[in-house]
């Protein structure tokens, strides 16, 4: 097998045996002639060319048997937990979840009948406190958001192996340049494709690797609720996974080197980043992960959110993250406001923390942009 940085670039391209185009031809047909012996292809059952092709890429990169692209994010998510959780099932989910799925879970899994808990940390004592006769599945985001508090996978995956549970695990914070979760014996490997994997704030898209044993169930979900991705975005998806072991690289540094600029700055109380020695994850991290990834989030002292924020000129406070520009954004007035303060205080999220999604761009600019609104 090619290592990765050659796997981003070739895995899953589409020969182009007519014209001999260097990239894979873009397939627009929604209806497709019928073929002897094989079933028929409609981009709903996800078996287009483009699909094939940017799925086939998506599991070299996770070194997973096969993978499936769905239009978003939460419509892998949401998929994925639809195809394996019955009336009467029980899961188990973390604290620090992307706010999209917690809100999912609050809103849908009760109404449909399935039970779910919420385990109290990122620790794997309190999920396995948390199993119960009927748990099926268990749920980890790791490095979680926005404190980047970081879960041991590989404990995690030999807790659900040997109770029968299946593990599913969201990678969208780490990508599979930096951690591998399937490899690590994670069944299922979630993704949020708008982030880092399209990685230009451009495209809505999702991703789902695991075994061919396991995506039969996904997959007959998937095509009944219909979440798939058309063939213009996945064009643009397999244009940026491409560069993704670069961006990433860079990414990891320009990260490592502005966390240890704000750990150092009187005017900053804490740093939160999994590539710092103090950080409480941090063994784990670097026993489980080659790079710490581009979130880092931070709490000042003496200034708020607000006026911080408003003096940045590059840095943008924006919303989503992964991509080529460094935004930031204040998760009690965004992704966390729906909890209230005490819900924020509960989760350990302050009032005035920063979350900041780190770029490509040069790194010395970025601290002046910080410096100045310090
Ligand atoms: C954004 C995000 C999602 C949801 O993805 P969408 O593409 O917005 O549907 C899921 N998990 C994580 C960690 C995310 O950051």
């Amino acid at each position: 097998m090619y290592r990765i940085p050659t796997r981003c670039v070739h895995a899953g391209t589409i020969d182009d045996v007519r014209e001999k185009g260097i990239n894979s031809p873009v397939y627009t047909s929604t209806s497709f002639g019928i073929t002897e012996g094989e079933g028929p292809i409609y981009p709903r059952y996800m078996n287009t060319p483009n699909v094939r092709s940017v799925s086939e890429k998506i599991a070299a990169l996770e070194e997973c048997e096969t993978a499936l692209v769905f239009s978003s994010g939460m419509a892998a998510i949401s998929t994925v937990l639809f195809a394996f959780l019955n009336q009467g099932d029980h899961a188990i989910f973390q604290r620090g979840l992307y706010g999209g799925t917690m809100h999912f879970l609050e809103r849908e899994m009760n109404r449909f009948g399935i039970h779910y808990s919420i385990a109290g940390s990122q620790s794997v004592a309190d999920i396995q406190s948390q199993i119960r006769k009927n748990t099926k599945l268990i749920f980890i985001e790791t490095p979680s958001n926005p404190l980047l508090n970081i879960t041991d996978i590989p404990a995690v995956a030999a807790l659900a192996a040997s109770a029968g549970i299946i593990s599913v695990a969201d990678n969208t914070f780490a990508t599979p340049i930096n951690q591998r979760p399937c490899r690590m014996g994670i069944d299922v490997v979630v993704h949020s494709a708008t982030k880092y994997l399209g990685g230009h704030s451009d495209i809505l898209a999702g991703a789902v690797a695991t075994s061919g044993r396991l995506m039969k169930p996904v997959h007959e979900t998937a095509l009944n609720f219909g979440g798939s991705l058309n063939a213009f975005t996945l064009y643009l998806l397999e244009r940026s996974i491409k560069t993704l072991d670069l961006r990433v690289n860079r990414i990891n540094l320009n990260a490592m080197e502005i966390a240890r600029y704000l750990k150092s700055h009187k005017k900053i109380s804490k740093v939160y980043y999994p590539g710092l020695a103090d950080h409480p994850g941090h063994l784990t991290a670097l026993a489980q992960m080659s790079g710490f990834g581009g979130m880092v989030s931070f709490e000042m002292a003496g200034q708020d959110a607000r006026s911080f924020q408003k003096k940045l000129r590059l840095i943008k406070p924006a919303v989503s993250l992964g991509a080529l520009e460094s935004i930031c954004c204040s998760p009690a007035s965004t992704s966390h406001r729906h909890l209230g303060a005490e819900g924020r205080k509960a989760e350990g999220i302050s009032e005035d923390l920063i979350r900041l999604s780190v770029g490509i761009e040069d790194a010395e600019d970025l601290k002046a942009d910080l410096e100045r609104a310090l």
